[in-house]
């Protein structure tokens, strides 16, 4: 008998996400901004306390969202740690300037502040930073070097989502920052995103490129007696059906964080003894970090090992993946990107992760099975 694959992540599925999908199919409101979409927004305020947030049909269109409302266009550059998702680069790229990749960590995968500080010129007109696997970025250092050359700071928290550094909420250092609830996220809507405008004097800026470049939210608001366009824009707001779907799983967040840690912690410690005899790195996010559990990795001795680690697992069932190419050696990134200095421990990095399955149904005997797996495994020689 063959037991049944371990997958690598199923989306969440929520109690109450076909009641609201049918009531907004039968309301006759089912573009955006509706009863879900106020329910969706006011549940995220709640866990990031912070009212100005709008939803989004992605997170690629809240980042692209950023490069407008921060008035990035051709000739301008901006810092973008060559080792996070594609939309990074695409955002600045899409407004006709250039992504310049810096450097990470080698034991977190975050942005290397003295990357940053290395790679600005007079042409730098933002730092855009991603908070890996909801483990904060150095904010206090990346805010000095940012303040200090008047640069503003996207905060892409698409993995964080409520996590905590220093008892601060991911997604509110920024001066712009993003969420994402595709359906690998913690919580999802299928597609979906959302821009938190940390800049007041953003804000009303922020709804009208999100409405086609409209004051379609002020006519909603009924401030105004119809809507004009006043800008660019596209649109980029949330349909209600996502939103409903969206509003179900975050009526669920207590509990999708409270099994999602359960398999989390269950590895680190279930893996911990072999870890060591096999000079391999759990992720160890330190104690001023209260991480999300939306990623677990690990780090073999050598970026040799992880096909053979990766094959090993997939014989034993367990569908173990890697992460993101480096966008410096990307063929896009280097049509439209240039890169800064030395990118050697972001390329290590991104060349020896492994993440291992982790969704909030997997049961206790699955995650047993996962570790037996990995706990079989034997890294090469060195
Ligand atoms: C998922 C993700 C996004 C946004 O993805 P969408 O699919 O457009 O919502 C952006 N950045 C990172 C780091 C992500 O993981």
């Amino acid at each position: 008998m063959t037991p049944e694959h371990v997958v690598f992540c199923t989306p969440y599925r929520s109690a109450r996400e076909l009641d609201y999908l049918d009531a907004v199919l039968t309301s006759g409101h089912v573009h955006g901004d509706g009863e879900f979409t106020r329910r969706a927004t006011a549940l995220l305020a709640g866990i990031i306390g912070h009212e100005r947030i709008l939803l989004t049909s992605t997170g690629s269109d809240a980042l692209e969202i950023c490069s407008i409302l921060l008035g990035v266009g051709a000739g301008d550059e901006v810092i973008v740690p060559t080792y996070t998702f594609a939309s990074a680069a695409t955002a600045v790229a899409l407004v006709g300037a250039t992504p310049v990749f810096v450097d990470s960590d080698d034991r977190d995968g975050n942005i290397d502040p003295a990357a940053i500080a290395a790679a600005i010129t007079e042409r730098t007109r933002a730092i855009s930073v991603m908070n890996y696997a909801g483990v904060g970025v150095d904010m206090g250092a990346i805010r000095a070097i940012a303040d200090a050359h008047g640069l503003p700071v996207i905060e892409d928290d698409a993995h964080g989502l409520g996590a905590r550094t220093d008892g601060i909420v991911l997604g509110t250092r920024g001066d712009l920052a993003i969420q994402s609830f595709h359906d690998t996220k913690n919580v999802h809507s299928g597609e979906g995103g959302a821009l938190i405008v940390n800049r007041a004097d953003l804000w009303e800026r922020a709804q009208v490129v999100r409405q086609k470049g409209t004051d379609r939210s002020r006519f909603l608001r009924g401030e105004v007696d119809r809507y004009t366009l006043l800008d660019v824009g596209s649109g980029y707001s949330m349909s209600e059906l996502s939103a409903a779907v969206l509003t179900a799983q975050l009526e669920e967040f207590d509990a999708i964080q409270r099994e999602r840690h359960r398999v989390w912690t269950a590895y680190r410690t279930g893996l911990d003894a072999w870890a060591d005899s096999q000079g391999v790195q759990l992720m160890s996010p330190g104690p001023q970090h209260e991480h999300p559990a939306h990623i677990f990795f690990l780090q073999v001795p050598d970026a040799a090992d992880r096909p053979v680690m990766l094959a090993h697992l997939r014989e034993r069932g367990i569908l173990a993946t890697f992460h993101y190419v480096p966008l410096h050696d990307s063929p896009g990134g280097m049509r439209f990107g240039r890169t800064s200095g030395d990118v050697a421990r972001a390329t290590s990095f991104a060349a020896r992760l492994v993440r291992l399955p982790l969704w909030p149904a997997l049961s206790d005997e699955q995650v047993d099975r996962v570790r037996d797996a990995v706990t079989d495994f034997r890294v090469a020689a060195r």
